[in-house]
């Protein structure tokens, strides 16, 4: 099989060798075993269906919520000369028909349908009457309320899947999967743990970095002006703020485009264009920019603000370097943000469960700008991927700054909460610390714990900053929820006990990182 495999490689799709998992994946399925495949963007997950489709006698069916790609896709596939077609609301009602009775005669191999598809009884019945070996799920993370876009069209997918005889070899596939998600796509779809094939998330090329505590337009400009005559994106939460940063740049004469939802279609498109072919380097957008965009010289993407979760982010910063060039991605770190996108969450009409997954979310999005360990570390373990090596170029691991041991600090602060029986957030905490005077700590008798005003030299606003710092160290772990009640962790314990030093790294020095970033 595998033999196969190797001569459609070369044959149809004109490369010589299997990426990373690529083998592994197309093994598992010929095999007929229901495999979920976990691979970055980029990393050829596409050909991990396509190949299969043409071993298995029938049908494929590949469920893809990406509208935009399954036109190039399939356009693709023709001119490889393998038959192929979409079905997706965009097609005039005759065209559909057309194409339904081609699917019936056994005109294709591959069929891409938009999962809302699967809502049609007819298209369910046609279905039914075929021969389908394969079933390709795309974007599978969008089955998982864990995910960070869900779609319940995909819970769809399981009634599909029961009505099918003989029961079709499923590939689910994703870029974006927390060990949660995970779960949940091979729970919903009956995957056995031991097929799922994850290949690595590094994107060897991307130099993560956070600046912390800049004027973030003075940065930003003088960022543009050193990094001039390069293709770089600029994402903001808002579209008001898009315009406002838009408007700064071509005061200060770099010319840029904008791209957001309140924008003109005519308009977005024209200047999505404008940044394709280069015309203009900088996009300065909101993330409805870039799904489906594939330009390969992006040289730097900037968060402006926070995103809502490391998914989000990842995937926007990963838009850098496609070409596998080095590239930058920063994130302007301004911890008062974090309040637009709480904002958002409270105001969004998820029930309060997915609410408090999305503010633990945006928590560890937070704690990203807070970390001093390896930046690229931190997004692989955060997908899942177990003792991932430090990267060496990120923001934190060449940060030379010396680091100072705080070890004495950390542990006042430890043992403040401890004493505060674990059941307190942060803000309670920093006041004991500081020995605030707030009627509530009264209340409490916190004011007779040896540890209150144990840090009365120092603002509540250092504390709570400290507090942030041994959060995304590791040392303190969140409750959900939108006020997380801080509690000990097994190394706050080795701490306490002396047996764990804490060390930080002295105060950012701004002007250090601007030139830190010329690439
Ligand atoms: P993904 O869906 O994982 O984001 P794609 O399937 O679109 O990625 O593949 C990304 C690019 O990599 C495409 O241009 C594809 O042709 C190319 N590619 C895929 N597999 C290989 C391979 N084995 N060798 C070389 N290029 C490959």
């Amino acid at each position: 099989m595998l033999n196969k495999a190797k001569n459609l490689l070369e044959t149809y799709f004109g490369y010589d060798q299997f990426r990373e998992g690529q083998e592994e994946i197309i093994q598992k399925v010929s095999e007929g075993k229901d495999t979920l495949a976990i691979m970055p963007t980029g990393g050829g997950k596409s050909l991990c269906y396509q190949i299969p489709a043409m071993l298995f006698p029938g049908i494929t069916i590949v469920i893809s919520p990406l509208i935009s790609l399954m036109k190039d896709q399939v356009d693709a596939l023709e001119k490889t000369g393998i038959p192929s077609t979409y079905i997706n609301s965009t097609l005039p009602s005759e065209e559909i028909n057309e194409r339904l009775s081609g699917i019936y005669n056994g005109n294709y191999k591959l069929v891409y349908i938009a999962p809302e598809r699967l809502e049609v009884p007819s298209f369910l019945r046609l279905l039914k009457q075929i021969h389908i070996s394969f079933l390709a799920i795309d974007e599978a993370h969008c089955i998982s309320q864990w995910g960070h876009d869900f779609r319940p069209s995909y819970l769809q997918i399981k009634n599909l899947i029961s009505q099918i005889q003989p029961k079709p070899v499923i590939l689910a596939l994703t870029a974006t999967a927390t060990p949660q998600v995970q779960n949940d796509i091979c729970d919903l779809l009956h995957i056995h743990k031991e097929h799922v094939v994850m290949t690595g998330f590094e994107r060897e090329n991307l130099h993560f970095q956070v600046v912390k505590g800049e004027d973030r337009d003075r940065f930003l400009l003088n960022y543009i002006e050193k990094n001039s005559g390069q293709a770089g994106i600029i994402y903001a939460a808002t579209r008001k703020e898009v315009d406002r940063i838009h408007l700064l740049l071509e005061r200060k004469g770099v010319s840029a485009g904008k791209y957001h939802a309140g924008m003109s279609e005519a308009a977005r498109n024209r200047q999505q264009e404008q940044f394709l072919f280069d015309n203009i380097m900088i996009m300065v957008a909101t993330n409805a920019f870039g799904m489906g965009i594939n330009k390969s010289n992006v040289r730097f993407v900037i968060h402006y603000h926070i995103p809502r979760n490391m998914e989000s982010y990842y995937q926007e910063a990963g838009r850098a370097g496609r070409d596998g060039e080095e590239s930058a991605c920063l994130l302007l770190f301004a911890p008062q943000d974090t309040h637009i996108q709480s904002f958002l969450i409270e105001q969004s009409e998820m029930d309060d469960e997915r609410k408090e997954n999305e503010y633990s979310k945006l928590r560890k999005m937070i704690a990203y700008g807070h970390t001093e360990s390896c930046l690229q570390q931190y997004i692989l373990h955060y997908f899942g991927e177990e003792n991932p090596p430090e990267c060496g170029k990120c923001g934190n691991c060449t940060d030379s700054r010396e680091q100072v041991d705080v070890t004495i600090d950390a542990q006042k602060v430890l043992s403040c909460i401890r004493r505060m029986n674990e059941r307190f957030g942060k803000t309670m905490i920093t006041k004991v610390l500081t020995g605030s005077a707030d009627k509530k700590i009264k209340s409490f008798g916190f004011e007779q714990l040896t540890t209150f005003g144990i840090l009365k030299e120092r603002t509540q606003k250092e504390v709570s900053e400290f507090i942030d710092f041994l959060t995304a160290e590791g040392y303190l772990q969140p409750t959900d929820g939108q006020y997380p009640i801080l509690t000990l962790t097994e190394s706050a314990g080795n701490v306490l006990r002396g047996k764990e030093p804490v060390l930080r790294k002295e105060k950012v020095r701004i002007s250090q990182i601007v030139e830190d970033n010329e690439l």
